[in-house]
């Protein structure tokens, strides 16, 4: 069988096909920019051959439904998929579940109008992951619809973790408090770091660190998550690409008194315009790290406070956790920046968190592995994530398949 993976945005849908047997990525690819006068689908298969194919179209892609037609036309013009009869499930990532879910559900009416009810919790999110959702289950009425939400993982945090220092009626009236996000990739790694560590989950205390373009840490106790660094969105916490993570709730209020800007105005600049990109005008780790070299006392500055902030949730959670078995980086910066890696581990051998230079630096090295010494106490792991591989395994395990 086959679990064809759905991330649904307004204008693009992204997707992954993987076989059940054996977990291989079989197909790939992006529609964007739909209901633009000229879309683009984008494809890589594995041809029969083995060996890997790409290709690249344009075309006006007017809905949702004809985007995921034409993802499905290319996939059996392909050969990665013959018939539609060939998918167990159909696996819809979704950002925003609200306090209603737990774990992943197959889609039915209740469920599409509870996603539709945290709809002003992720404006941006919700509306198109619904669109797919309902594109998919109307196209492929024989196939069940699963969805698996971001913040999942995190439902198992306590209150005191969760809630904000305001008036109750805020929570219980209007839902605000943290909920935090990245859970797929979060869990994902967790549960790859306790096989590496060779221990059952559930026996695991790990600091998970998802660094991308977003960014969050993640406390993990006994296997479950009991804090996490993002809240009511994702633009709290770590410094990322384009959002400033932590700042004192006081800013926005001089922003508006002060600067007179907006409430639009000031979503934009702190979720698009800040972070790397507003500190030293780029947003690329990579640019950043050879502007660094240079002598860019910006992009230094960027990297200071990144490995700051990093610093600070890694001796939170330590706190938070007492003992811990790991720290795990992960995401585009966390599995591929040594240099972040080792700022933010630094000086931390009385946590018994010590790094290993050369294993950390080899540049040979990819996939999992250990770069600290074997004289810490506190393994530090680098675990590549895989959201679309968990999805596709939740899904075949909600539809009773695994
Ligand atoms: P997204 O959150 O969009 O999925 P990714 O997980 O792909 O993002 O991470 C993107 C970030 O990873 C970018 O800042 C990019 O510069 C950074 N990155 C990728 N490769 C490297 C590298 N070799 N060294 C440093 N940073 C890297």
């Amino acid at each position: 069988m086959k679990v064809l993976v759905l991330n649904s945005g307004s204008s693009s849908i992204k997707y992954q096909l993987f076989r059940s047997e054996d977990w291989v990525s079989i197909a790939n690819g992006l529609v964007a920019r739909i209901g633009e006068p000229e879309g683009e689908l984008r494809h890589a298969w594995l041809a029969a051959d083995g060996k890997e194919a790409s290709s690249r179209e344009s075309c006006p892609i007017p809905t949702h439904a004809e985007g995921i037609d034409n993802i499905v036309a290319c996939l059996r013009d392909t050969g990665s998929l013959a018939d539609v009869s060939e998918l167990a499930a159909i696996g819809h990532r979704v950002v925003h579940g609200g306090s209603h879910f737990k774990e992943p559900v197959i889609v039915d009416d209740a469920v599409v109008e509870a996603i539709r009810d945290v709809i002003p919790l992720a404006p941006l999110h919700n509306p198109g992951h619904l669109s797919g959702i309902e594109v998919a289950r109307r196209l492929f009425p024989r196939v069940p619809s699963v969805v698996v939400f971001d913040t999942a993982f995190h439902q198992t945090m306590a209150p005191t973790a969760y809630r904000y220092a305001i008036p109750e009626y805020l929570y219980t009236e209007h839902r605000i408090r943290r909920y935090g996000f990245h859970g797929t990739s979060h869990y994902y790694v967790a549960k790859r770091a306790a096989a590496v560590l060779g221990k059952p989950l559930n026996t695991c205390n790990l600091i998970s660190l998802h660094l991308g373009n977003g960014a969050s840490a993640t406390a993990i106790r006994v296997g479950k998550c009991i804090d996490t660094s993002m809240g009511l969105t994702p633009l709290e916490g770590l410094v990322m690409g384009t959002r400033c993570g932590d700042i004192d709730p006081a800013v926005l209020i001089y922003l508006s008194k002060n600067l007179g800007l907006s409430t639009e105005q000031i979503d934009r600049l702190l979720n698009r315009e800040s972070g790397l990109l507003g500190m030293c005008g780029v947003n690329d780790m990579r640019e950043i790290d050879r502007l660094a070299a240079q002598g860019h006392e910006r992009a230094e500055l960027a990297i200071g406070v990144t490995v700051h902030r990093l610093k600070k949730y890694i001796g939170a959670y330590y706190a938070e956790l007492g003992k811990v078995d790991a720290v795990v980086f992960t995401g585009g910066i966390g599995e591929n920046s040594a240099k972040i890696r080792a700022l933010a581990c630094q000086g931390l051998d009385r946590l018994g968190i010590i790094m290993d230079d050369e294993a950390n630096s080899a540049t040979d090295s990819r996939g999992e592995r250990c770069v600290s010494a074997p004289e810490g106490a506190v393994k530090v792991l680098v675990i590549p994530t895989n959201e679309e591989l968990e999805i596709a395994q939740q899904a075949m395990t909600a539809v009773g398949l695994q």
